[in-house]
C-alpha cells in the first residue's frame, strides 16, 4: 500500500483569502433562515417550498461553517478527557449511518489514554473521516476504529474495506472542494487535517484501489500527572 503524509500547507493561502467572504455570507444566511422559519409557522401548508429552502440554507450554512473551520480554525474549550469513551460515543452516533449503508462498524479501543484538548473539535475531525470511510464502503463491508498507545502518543486508525483511492485521488485528498460525490462539499477532509494539525497531531492515509483505505491519526497524549496512592506513601 502506498503511504502518503498530508500537509495542511496546501490549503493555507486560499483558505485565508476566502475566510472573510465566508464570514460575510454567514450572517445574511442566518437572517434569511430566521425569517423563513417564522413564515413557515404562520402559513403552514401554503408555502410547501419553505422546508426545502430551509434545508438548502442549512446546507449552505454548514458549508460555510466547514469552510471557516478550514481557514480559521480555533480550539475553544480545552479539557482533559479519556479517548476510549469519546470514541465509543462516536461509534454510537455513527451506527445509524453505517446501518443505512449496510456497513458494519467495529471498534477496538485501549483504555486509559488521556488528551487535553478541544473534545468537540476532535470528535468533528474524526467523524468527518469515519463518515468518508462508511460512504466509501459497499454494503457488507467493514469499518474498524482502533485506539492504541504508542509511548506518549495515542494512535487512532480508521480502516475501511471500501473502494480505495488511486495515487492521483490520494494526492488530491485534503484539497479544498475536492469531492467525487454528487452532494459532497469536499471540505470534510480539509477540516479534519486542520483540526489534527492544531492539536499537534499527524494524519496519514494508506489506500489501495478496490481494497480499502486506512487513516492513521497520531496525537500527543496528556501525561497522567495525578499522583498515585503509592507515591503519596499509602500502602495497598
Ligand atoms: P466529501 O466527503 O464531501 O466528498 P471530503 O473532503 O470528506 O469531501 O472527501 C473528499 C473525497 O476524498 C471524497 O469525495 C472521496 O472521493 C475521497 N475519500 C475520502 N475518504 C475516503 C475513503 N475512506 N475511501 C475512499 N475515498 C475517500
Ligand atoms: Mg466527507
Amino acid at each position: 500500500m502506498k503511504k502518503e503524509l498530508l500537509r495542511a500547507e496546501k490549503i493555507n493561502t486560499i483558505g485565508e483569502l476566502a475566510a472573510s467572504i465566508a464570514h460575510e455570507i454567514r450572517n445574511p444566511l442566518t437572517v434569511v433562515k430566521g425569517f423563513l422559519q417564522l413564515n413557515s409557522e404562520r402559513k403552514e401548508g401554503q408555502l410547501a417550498y419553505i422546508p426545502i429552502m430551509l434545508e438548502e440554507l442549512g446546507r449552505a450554512e454548514a458549508i460555510i461553517n466547514d469552510y471557516l473551520n478550514v481557514s480559521r480554525p480555533k480550539l475553544e474549550k480545552i479539557e482533559r478527557f479519556e479517548l476510549a469513551p469519546m470514541m465509543a460515543n462516536m461509534k454510537i452516533l455513527l451506527d445509524p449511518l453505517a446501518n443505512i449503508e449496510g456497513v458494519i462498524l467495529l471498534s477496538d479501543l485501549d483504555e486509559g489514554l488521556y488528551l487535553e484538548t478541544d473534545r468537540a473539535r476532535l470528535q468533528q475531525a474524526l467523524i468527518n473521516l469515519i463518515k468518508n470511510a462508511i460512504e466509501a464502503t459497499p454494503s457488507g463491508g467493514v469499518v474498524t476504529l482502533r485506539l492504541k498507545r504508542r509511548g506518549h502518543e495515542g494512535v487512532i486508525t480508521i480502516a475501511d474495506t471500501g473502494r480505495g483511492m488511486s495515487e492521483g485521488e490520494l494526492s488530491r485528498l485534503g484539497t479544498l472542494f475536492y469531492s467525487t460525490k454528487e452532494k459532497g462539499t469536499g471540505l470534510g477532509t480539509s477540516v479534519s487535517l486542520r483540526i489534527i494539525e492544531m492539536m499537534h497531531g499527524q494524519i496519514s492515509f494508506k489506500s489501495e484501489l478496490n481494497v480499502g483505505t486506512e487513516i492513521t491519526v497520531v496525537l500527543p497524549l496528556q501525561q497522567d500527572v495525578r499522583p498515585s496512592k503509592a507515591k503519596l506513601g499509602g500502602v495497598g
